[in-house]
């Protein structure tokens, strides 16, 4: 490789590593301490300088601190504790393509639905501790999060170096680009599957009790109000969707595709649970009225937007599943049987369709998911930008994959993806992008 290539692979491990903890520290702290306003947090850098000021705002909540390590603690247990004891029938994933197949114990739903009712008995109902507790830890819970996740892929690292499963272990040699994207494909340890824990049982778990938690803080400083109570039944729905399909997530590109490293299991582990419920944080503090109008179309219109996302995923996987002899809308459905030789050298086939959701764009399910995201901020009105964080970086993150997956897709499948382009042209939104 040349020295050019090497600096370029260097860099685009490095940067990510340096840049995402502290602007994740500083989203957690612009949050709770400044109530969403990025003003205020500027203001601050200028007169502190920027490398001071962050140290300033960092080193006190550096390793977490005892309340903040119970919490997580607690929760990390009861999750692997779920995936484990929870009853549930057993789910193949996708075989790699390598040949190997993931297998996992199919209990999302009932994990998802068993937290958030712990979370609610012990708070609401037994009085154990405030409801409001991870809001009021919230900044100390996400310093402890970013050490943890940060030494947890230097383990990572190591493991994929010294100690990887007998499949699936790729690395370049390159330290940076190894620890950002990751060894190894479905890494276990103890008997857990990593990815199957950090992304689905701790990051996206985490998400709803946090919201819960924000909302709860609502009442007991403003009372609680309508635009909360939008942008939380939302993201529920959202969340809420994701495990009663958590199958499905184990045949999404996070899971197919990317390897157990900083961006996967930082993003995870840190990233999701502090910047997804930022429009909640922010609406702590600012409580917002909606007119009962406006209330039902907000609704309406991010159900409706998350349903047809999840709608779509499931239409592509069903068609799979039923080898293309299915209905899309009413009409048989449209496919193209594409074929791939996997790394042993052996011929394979995949259906790609390309009728319904899939007929309209190759990524149409990325609208659904923006615009969801668009509706669980909106609430917040525009007085700040603080809310519009999230789906503003789901924006260029959902960009960056749909052109990712195409270089995959093109590797993978060749004039057999070109056939598909050909007949949907369009990325995410048809005759704009
Ligand atoms: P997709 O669901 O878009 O799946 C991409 C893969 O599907 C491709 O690599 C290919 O895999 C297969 N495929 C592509 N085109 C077709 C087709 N026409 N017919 C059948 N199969 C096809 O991947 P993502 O992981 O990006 O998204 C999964 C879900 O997660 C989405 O709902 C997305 O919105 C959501 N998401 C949310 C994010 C967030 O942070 N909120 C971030 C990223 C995703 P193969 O090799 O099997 O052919």
């Amino acid at each position: 490789m040349n020295l050019k290539a090497s600096v370029k692979r260097t860099l685009t491990g490095m940067l990510p590593i340096f840049i995402c903890p502290p602007m994740a520290i500083l989203m957690a702290y612009t949050g709770t301490a400044l109530h969403g306003s990025f003003g205020d947090l500027f203001q601050f850098l200028r007169a502190e300088g920027i490398f001071s000021g962050i140290a300033m705002i960092w080193f006190p909540v550096f390793f977490g601190t005892k309340a903040a390590w119970m919490i997580i603690g607690i929760f990390a247990v009861i999750q692997l504790a779920f995936i484990k004891l929870l009853p549930g029938s057993r789910y193949e994933g996708p075989e790699t393509i390598e040949g190997y197949t993931p297998v996992y114990k199919q209990n999302g739903r009932a994990a998802f639905f068993l937290t958030i009712l712990f979370f609610c008995i012990a708070s609401f109902g037994l009085h154990w501790f405030s409801p409001a507790i991870i809001y009021d830890h919230f900044f100390e819970i996400v310093g402890a999060l970013n050490f943890t996740s940060l030494a947890f892929c230097l383990l990572l690292y190591f493991k994929g170096r010294f100690a990887p499963e007998p499949t699936d272990a790729i690395t370049t040699g390159n330290f940076f680009n190894d620890y950002f994207w990751g060894i190894e494909l479905y890494p276990k340890i103890g008997g857990w599957d990593v990815k199957h824990f950090t992304n689905s049982r701790f990051g996206m778990m985490a998400w709803p009790v946090i919201i819960i938690s924000f909302a709860a803080k609502q009442h007991q400083l403003y009372g609680l109000t309508n635009g909360m109570i939008v942008s939380v039944i939302l993201q529920l729905w959202y969340v809420s969707q994701f495990f009663w399909w958590e199958t499905g997530y184990f045949r999404t590109m996070d899971i197919q595709h990317d390897r157990a490293g900083f961006y996967l299991c930082w993003g995870t582990l840190v990233w999701v649970p502090t910047v997804y419920p930022s429009a909640a944080l922010y609406l702590v503090h600012h409580p917002i009225s909606l007119g009962w109008t406006l209330t039902g179309f907000i609704l309406f219109v991010g159900m409706s937007s998350i349903l047809a996302k999840n709608l779509s995923n499931r239409q592509r996987l069903h068609v799979r599943e039923t080898g293309g002899n299915t209905l899309v809308w009413g009409k048989p459905a449209r496919i193209i049987r594409a074929k791939y030789i996997n790394i042993n050298g052996e011929e394979k086939e995949n259906i790609l369709l390309a009728s319904g959701y899939w007929g309209i764009a190759r990524h149409f399910h990325y609208t659904g998911e923006i615009l969801g995201a668009f509706c669980w901020s909106v609430p917040a009105l525009f007085h700040s930008f603080y809310p519009y964080f999230y789906v503003t970086y789901l924006t260029i993150l959902l960009i960056n994959r749909v052109n990712r997956d195409d270089k995959k897709c093109t590797l993978k499948y060749g004039s057999y993806w070109t056939a598909y382009k050909k007949l949907v042209p369009y990325k995410i939104f048809p005759g704009v992008y």
